[in-house]
């Protein structure tokens, strides 16, 4: 962990129903006029449309179109070399990929980035790394985060549901991830940024006050997310946000013949990793009950098999961050857990 002697947190934050067709104005107040526009693949045509009417409106161009179909490293160098040199910002407008290469493109660029999410699947849109591959292998590269959040809270509403349970899941894994630093500054003496760990276990209370999906949950589920990443910011870590729930999920995206959604193996993870640290497993399961989230990973159920190569891999993704997974084998805890739970009851099969 480094600490900062700068930070850069966003100067804009819209979080509200419209925010999408606001999105000229914005842009017209802070002076950027000749922008770059980096959309999904596949992004609904509405709002691509929706996107460019607002820009013209607030008398912005987008020079540049590209489509994020290929979310590496070598993408983005190619983007960056054929820029213009009048470019002013670059907007990211999507899911996940697009703002992965938007955030990394700005941040070499050294021009002010916009986020503008259509889903909160994720703590992405608003993180200090941009995850690419480079030469195939998936890694996380330090980005600046967004000069600007959008979240249009009608659009994110609309997205599928899958999407909604896997950014409630990637929240609540905040419970683990803060616990398992505090596990590391007692094993390891491995500073613990008391602000940043605030702040991110302040975001999971904060939301479960009321986390029903609906215009007001959304926003509260987005501005969550956001100051997460702002909390990683803060510290120069991720470790207020990515503890061992998040290393079973990343092993399981090399074990899984077919990986779910980041919110969906993650928010499993921190309920079974809750229980490893003897912490926080009401909260979280709670959290889960109040959304429907069991129902989302009952509908397409994970293999058990592959959680349990994945438990037994998970420490080995990261050596040096220690989390209770470090704290002895927990393959028969793991495996107990899935056959006898009642609350994964139906979450795994095979
Ligand atoms: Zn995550």
């Amino acid at each position: 962990m480094t600490p900062r002697n700068q930070i850069g947190i966003p100067t804009v934050v819209r979080v509200k129903p419209g925010a999408l067709d606001r999105l000229g104005v914005y842009l017209r107040r802070q002076g950027h006029r000749r922008v770059v526009l980096v959309m999904s693949e596949g992004l609904v045509p509405d709002l691509a449309e929706r996107a460019e009417r607002s820009l013209a409106r607030g008398g912005a161009e987008a020079v540049e179109r590209f489509e994020a179909s290929d979310p590496s490293f070598e993408a983005v160098a190619a983007l960056l070399a054929g820029l213009g040199g009048d470019r002013q910002a670059v907007i990211g407008l999507g899911g996940g990929k697009a703002l992965d290469v938007a955030k990394y493109l700005a941040s070499l660029a050294k021009l002010p980035y916009y986020a503008v999410p259509t889903s909160l699947s994720n703590d992405g849109f608003c993180s200090p790394q941009s995850s690419l591959t480079l030469a195939g292998r998936r890694r996380s590269f330090a980005a600046a985060l967004p000069f600007a959040v959008v979240v249009d809270t009608e659009v994110a509403l609309g997205a599928p549901e899958s999407l909604w349970w896997s950014g409630v899941g990637d929240l609540v894994a905040k419970v683990t991830a803060v616990f398992d630093w505090k596990l590391a500054f007692h094993a390891r003496g491995e500073p613990v940024n008391d602000f940043a760990a605030l702040l991110s276990d302040a975001t999971v209370h904060q939301f479960l006050s009321h986390p029903e999906r609906n215009p007001d949950g959304v926003r509260r589920l987005a501005l969550a997310l956001m100051l997460n990443g702002i909390a990683m910011e803060v510290c120069g870590s991720s470790r207020p946000a990515s503890g061992s729930e998040h290393l079973i999920s990343h092993a399981l995206d090399a074990v899984s013949a077919r990986p779910r959604l980041h919110g969906l193996q993650v928010g499993v993870a921190s309920y079974i990793c809750s229980r490893l640290q003897g912490q926080g497993t009401e909260l979280i399961a709670g959290a889960f009950d109040r959304t429907g989230f069991w129902d989302g990973v009952r509908a397409d159920p994970f293999s058990r098999r592959e959680w349990l190569d994945a438990a037994r891999e998970a420490p080995r993704i990261k050596p040096d961050r220690y989390t209770v997974l470090s704290t002895r084998d927990v393959v028969p805890e793991v495996t107990r857990m899935i056959e006898e739970d009642p609350r994964l009851h139906g979450c795994f099969a095979g």
